[in-house]
Order: C-alpha cells, then structure tokens, then sequence
C-alpha cells in the first residue's frame, strides 16, 4: 500500500485477518473475552508470545484494525486507541514521567490538560513548568536533566499560538528529552508531525477523526525517534526494547493497568470517520480561511484570529508546518462578555457547544465555559480573554456562516 497516496491507503488498508465472510466493513467484535484450544495457547497469549487476543481491556480486534490503519498512513511505529484525547495524554505522561521529573510545557493548553499536569500530575511529585514555547531562550532556561518531555498543542487554543517545531525537536534531542505534540487541531493528512521533529503524536480522534461528533477517541502515535537512554522510568525497557521503549510499556505495563481502551464501537464509527476525515477537512479548513478574511471586515469585530491569515503574528511559521490551511477553527474578539453572551444568543444556525470539528458549525465562549473553573487570574495567565468567540467551522457553505454571524450581530448592536 506504500505506493498509494493517502486517500487510497486510508480506504484500503487491509484487515489483519480475512473476514470469514468476506465483510468489506470492517466487523465489530463486541466481545471482553477469547476462548483458547488450549491451556498453552492460552499461556503464550496471555503472556505476550503470540499476538492472539486475551481481553479487550488489552487488545481487541476492531480496535487493532482502526490502530493498523492509523499506523498505515501516518509511517509510524506503534499507535494505541484510547477511549479519549484525555486518555491518551495521560497515558502517554504516566508512562515516561516520575515523582522528581519535570514536563516543559507552555501555559497554553487545553483546560483538562492544564489541570492534569497542574493537579494530578504534581500531587504524584510530577512538576510542570510553564513556559513561552516560542521564545528559545525560556525552553533552554527550563530544561534540565529530569525533563521528561518537551510538551505542546501545535496550535493552542483558543489563543491559536504556534511554537516552532524544528527548534524545540532541537533542543529535545541534544537534552534526550522527547517531543510531544498534542496535533487534534490538524489532522495528520495534511500535517506530518514527524518531519518536524515530534516523537509522539497525541490526537483526540473526537475531532477530525470521528467526524459527525459521533464518539470520544484518543490515539497516541510513536514515531519511534525518540532517544530513551536516559529516561528514568523507561530505563529497563529501553534495555530490552531499545526505541520502543515507550510502546513496550505503554501496552504490557500502562494502558492495562489505567483501564482506558477503546471500545470496538467507537473504533468502528472512527475507522469509518477516518475515511473521510481529508474530504471534510478541506471543505472545512477552506471555508475557515475565507470566512475568517470576511470576518476581519465586519463591523462590531474587533479581530480576528486564525494563524491561515497572512496579517497574522504566526503566519510564517505556520504556513511552513500546517500549510496553508491551519485547522478549521478560529477566533474573534467582540466588545465585551455581555457582547459576546447576546451575539450568542442570536445565532440561528450556528450551534452553541463546545467540541471541535464537527460537521456542524459550533460557536463556544471559552472564558465563561472551557475555563470557567479557573480564576481571573488564571485566565490571564493562561491569555484567554472574556472577549474572544471560539469558532468550529462545520461543511455548511460559507454564506449560511456569514450571514448568520452578520445578522448576530447588527441585532446587539
Ligand atoms: C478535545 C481536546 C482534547 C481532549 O480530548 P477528549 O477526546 O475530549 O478527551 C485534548 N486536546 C485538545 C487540543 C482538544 O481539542
């Protein structure tokens, strides 16, 4: 399949075994367990000899297929199918973390990742630092000898900030620290995390992936590259397993014991979602583009943000790693909260609701929602602004968005 471009390996990747029946979907299996023909079999699976399946907590059939497929056409190593984008980051940071060690990151993230590392992680001796990802100076003055990862969104959001890949994959390989990108707001069909350096690539498959919003999925994606030798937690695996040190215990150690594997429904509603995930993405990403230029002319908008613009601060570097369509989401800010809150509610066609790329056009005001748990202070910290509309551009034409956002907002004029 190696010779075919993308949208034929995405659709044709081959099943690890023929269906019996010769099923061109690909069959759900919904089952927890597997009968062995005997007590051998059943040893030499059990303790990893064979790659039979056990139990569905570890492995599973459709769950394998949906990771074959994601492995198929992103060239990586290893991928594993968690049951959410939150899964697999913290998955993926229990398995190379400990109490001592410290992850760089910046303090823009996503609020569930934020409050992982700032709370969960740190009550097991896991410190965060939060630096400017983009200044090179911060990152060089931030790690040290117990770093265990080098963190980031590649585009953070809502604040849409790009940090530049290659100069952090930079650093991490003269440290031995590995990079870690959380890649959900560009799928990998027009991104290819690898080239810019990145270890492992962490994506909620929510997003992109499932499509219609139909499921919550996390994949975690080893591209093999990162240099283990010097990793506290993975040493004895590194040992034996040499780059796959991660995966190694990711699968026979981690994923097992946190429970959190993906189920053979969503990895069939995902599998199906990936098929069309680069035809809705262009639709979407181009309709984001356009629209986010409309926007910028539009009285009572007071910016714009979406890196696509060439006015944009981020333009350049992220025209270089994403291309020229960088996700399909963007930002604006209006007058005020109360503003923001009345524009809301008159929308007609676009959806209030969080999540990223749907189908469906969806319009979120992160201050009060994503981060409403957070203080005032916190907010500030982490730039999110009372001001700023998040936008998720759905497959709708662009003059159903437009109008609808103009007739929003000449009625809280
Ligand atoms: C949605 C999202 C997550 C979390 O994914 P879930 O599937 O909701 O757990 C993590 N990172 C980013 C950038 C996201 O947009």
């Amino acid at each position: 399949m190696e010779d075919f471009s993308f949208e034929a390996r995405v659709l044709h990747t081959p099943y690890q075994k023929p269906d019996i029946y010769g099923a061109l979907s690909m069959p759900v299996y919904n089952t927890a367990a597997y009968e062995f023909e005997t007590a051998e079999a059943m040893e030499a699976a059990f303790c990893g000899h064979t790659t039979d399946h056990a139990y569905s907590r570890i492995t599973n059939p459709t769950v394998q297929y949906f990771e074959d497929r994601v492995r198929a056409i992103t060239n990586a190593v290893s991928v594993t199918a968690l049951n959410s984008g939150m899964a697999a980051i913290t998955n993926t940071l229990i398995a190379l973390t400990h109490a001592g060690g410290n992850i760089v990151t910046s303090p823009h993230l996503f609020g569930n990742t934020f409050s992982l590392m700032k709370n969960t992680l740190a009550a097991f001796g896991v410190e965060t630092r939060f630096c400017d990802l983009t200044n090179e100076e911060e990152v060089r003055d931030n790690v040290d000898l117990n770093t265990c990862a080098i963190f980031l969104e590649v585009i953070t959001n809502p604040q849409l900030e790009v940090a530049d890949l290659r100069m952090l994959s930079f650093i991490g390989k003269e440290f031995r620290i590995p990079l870690i990108a959380d890649t959900t707001v560009v799928p990998f069909s027009v991104f290819h995390a690898s080239d810019f350096g990145v270890d492992i690539e962490i994506i909620s498959s929510t997003k992109y992936i499932s499509g219609g919003a139909t499921s919550i999925g996390g994949l975690i994606i080893d591209y093999g590259t990162a240099d283990w030798s010097h990793s506290i937690p993975l040493k004895h695996w590194y040992e034996q397993f040499g780059s796959n040190a991660f995966t190694a215990r990711m699968r026979k150690e981690i994923h097992r014991n946190l429970g959190a594997y993906m189920t053979p429904q969503v990895a069939y509603m995902q599998t199906l979602g990936l098929e069309t995930m680069q035809v809705r993405f262009n639709h979407q990403a181009s309709t984001c583009l356009e629209l986010a230029k409309c926007l910028q002319k539009l009285a009572g908008i007071e910016s714009v943000n979406y890196t696509g613009l060439e006015n944009n601060p981020f333009y350049t570097i992220s025209t270089t790693q994403f291309g020229i369509y960088p996700g399909a989401m963007l930002t604006f800010d209006l007058a005020s909260r109360e503003v923001c809150f009345a524009f809301m509610n008159k929308l007609k066609l676009i959806r209030r609701a969080t999540n990223l790329f749907d189908n469906k056009t969806l319009a979120i005001h992160p201050a009060s929602t994503i981060y409403g748990g957070f203080t005032e202070e916190q907010r500030k910290a982490m730039d999110i602004s009372q001001q700023t509309i998040r936008l998720s551009v759905g497959l709708e034409s662009i003059d159903d968005l437009y109008n609808d956002i103009r007739q929003a907002l000449d009625s809280v004029k």
